[in-house]
C-alpha cells in the first residue's frame, strides 16, 4: 500500500463507496479501505433492496429525497445500470392516524400527486391486503426500491474505473487526526491530505468520542414465499409501510422470489464487534403474525437476515468535520433511512473533503451534542425510513 494518498475513505458500505466514487470522478486520488469484501452482510448496506420515497415530515429532508432521486439517474446514466424501481408505495394504518396524514401532507407539497385510497379502493386495486375495515392507505408514486448489493459493486466498479484504489480486507485499526491524518491498517500505516471516516457500527470504536451518541442496534428482515409469486411482483405490489403497533415495512418479491418485510417492534443494542446474526423472538413472532393477518397470500417464511442500524437520537445523519481535525470527515448517515440517499450523500462528503460547500448539506448534519465534544445541533427527525 502506498505511503500517501489524497483521499482516504474507512468503510465500503453506502456512505464509503459513494465518496470515493464521487472524489474519484472528480480525478482525486483516493483509497478506499474495507476491513471485509464490497457487500459483505455484517454492516448497513447489503441484500436486495432498500425502500426509496420522497414522504419526509421535515421538508428539508423531502427535498433532499428529491435531490437523490436526481442523482440516481445520474449514476444510473454513468453505469448503465438500473439501480432505481418506481414500484410505488402504499402507507397503511387507521384512518385518520397522524403519521399517515403527515405523509399526506407531505407529499402534497411536492408535485407528486399522492392519493388517498379507501379500504375498499385498496382491496380492488391490491387484493394482496386484508387490512381491518377502519384503515385507509396513501399511495405515493414516486416510491420505490433501490439496490444495496447492486449499487454498492456499481460505486466500486466506478471508482476503481476513474483510478481509485480499492483495498479489501484491510482493517483501518487506528486513526490519528493531525494536518496529515493518518491511519495504522493492517496493511501498513497510510498518511493523507484528507480522511472520511464511514464505518457504520464500527464508528464508535475508531472514533470512541461519538460512543455517547451512536446506538448500534440489530434488525432483521424477514422473506416469505407467496402462494402466487406473480401477485406479488415489483409491477403489482408497491413497497409498503404501516402506521400501527407493527411499525412495519415491506418489499415486492425482488431479485429474490418472496416478499421482504421489516419490523420495528425491538431494537437489541449491540455493536459491530460483539453482535449475534440471531434474530429475537419477538421479531419472529410480530413478523409472521403480521403476514398471516395483512397479507396471508405469502406467510410461508423462507429466509431470515439480520442487518445492523447505528443511530443518532431524533434520527438524523452526521456527516461533519473532526471538531478537533477539520481534515478529517466524520460520517454516519444511516439511522435506518440513510440509503434512498447514496449518490447524492457521495457528492456531499466529497464536497466537504474537498472544502467546498453543498447546497444539499443541511445544518442538521452536525455533531449532536453530548459527543466528546460540544456542539448545537438542529430539531429531531421524527419520521421513519
Ligand atoms: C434492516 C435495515 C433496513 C433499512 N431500510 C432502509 C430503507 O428501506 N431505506 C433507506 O433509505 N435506508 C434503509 N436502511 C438504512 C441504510 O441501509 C443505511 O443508511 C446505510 O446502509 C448505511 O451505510 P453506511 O455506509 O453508513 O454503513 P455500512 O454499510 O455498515 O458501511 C460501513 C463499512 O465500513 C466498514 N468498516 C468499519 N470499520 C472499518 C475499519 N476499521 N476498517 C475498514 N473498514 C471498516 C464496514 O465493514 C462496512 O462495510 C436500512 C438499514 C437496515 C439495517
Amino acid at each position: 500500500m502506498r505511503q500517501h494518498v489524497q483521499f482516504v475513505v474507512i468503510g465500503a458500505g453506502a456512505a464509503g463507496s459513494a465518496a470515493a466514487y464521487a472524489l474519484a470522478r472528480r480525478r482525486q486520488d483516493v483509497l478506499l479501505l474495507e476491513q471485509f469484501h464490497v457487500g459483505h452482510e455484517r454492516g448497513s448496506s447489503f441484500g436486495p433492496s432498500r425502500i426509496f420515497r420522497l414522504a419526509y415530515e421535515e421538508p428539508d429532508y423531502a427535498g433532499l429525497a428529491q435531490a437523490a432521486l436526481a442523482s440516481w439517474r445520474a449514476l444510473e446514466r454513468e453505469s448503465g445500470q438500473q439501480l432505481y424501481w418506481q414500484t410505488g408505495g402504499l402507507d397503511l394504518g387507521p384512518a385518520g392516524t397522524p403519521s399517515l396524514e403527515a405523509v399526506y401532507a407531505s407529499l402534497s407539497t411536492l408535485e407528486v400527486s399522492p392519493q388517498r385510497i379507501s379500504r375498499r379502493e385498496l382491496a380492488r386495486r391490491y387484493p394482496q391486503w386484508q387490512v381491518p375495515s377502519d384503515w385507509e392507505a396513501v399511495y405515493s408514486p414516486e416510491a420505490g426500491i433501490v439496490s444495496p448489493q447492486r449499487t454498492l459493486r456499481t460505486l466500486t466498479d466506478l471508482a476503481r474505473h476513474h483510478g481509485a484504489q480499492v483495498k479489501e480486507g484491510v482493517l483501518a485499526l487506528e486513526i490519528e487526526p493531525g494536518q496529515r491524518p493518518t491511519v495504522v491498517t493492517s496493511a501498513g500505516v497510510v498518511t493523507c491530505d484528507h480522511l472520511i471516516v464511514a464505518a457504520g457500527a464500527w464508528l464508535p470504536s475508531l472514533v470512541p468520542e461519538l460512543q455517547a451518541v451512536l446506538s448500534v442496534t440489530l434488525a432483521a428482515s424477514s422473506f416469505y414465499r407467496p402462494d402466487n409469486l406473480s401477485a406479488f411482483g415489483p409491477e403489482r405490489f408497491p413497497v409498503f409501510i404501516t402506521h400501527d403497533e407493527f411499525q412495519a415495512y415491506g418489499f415486492p418479491a425482488f431479485d429474490v422470489p418472496g416478499v421482504k418485510l421489516g419490523v420495528d417492534v425491538v431494537r437489541p443494542v449491540t455493536t459491530g464487534e460483539t453482535r449475534t446474526f440471531e434474530v429475537p423472538a419477538r421479531v419472529i413472532e410480530a413478523s409472521d403474525t403480521f403476514m398471516r393477518r395483512f397479507l396471508p397470500g405469502a406467510s410461508a417464511v423462507m429466509e431470515r437476515q439480520t442487518c445492523l442500524i447505528t443511530r443518532v437520537p431524533g434520527g438524523d445523519f452526521i456527516l461533519a468535520p473532526h471538531p478537533d481535525c477539520p481534515q478529517v470527515t466524520l460520517a454516519s448517515p444511516c439511522s435506518g433511512h440513510g440509503f434512498k440517499f447514496t449518490p447524492l450523500l457521495g457528492e456531499l462528503l466529497a464536497a466537504q473533503a474537498l472544502g467546498e460547500r453543498h447546497p444539499w448539506h443541511l445544518p442538521r448534519f452536525a455533531l449532536p451534542s453530548g459527543a466528546g465534544w460540544q456542539t448545537a445541533r438542529e430539531q429531531p427527525l421524527t419520521g421513519g425510513l
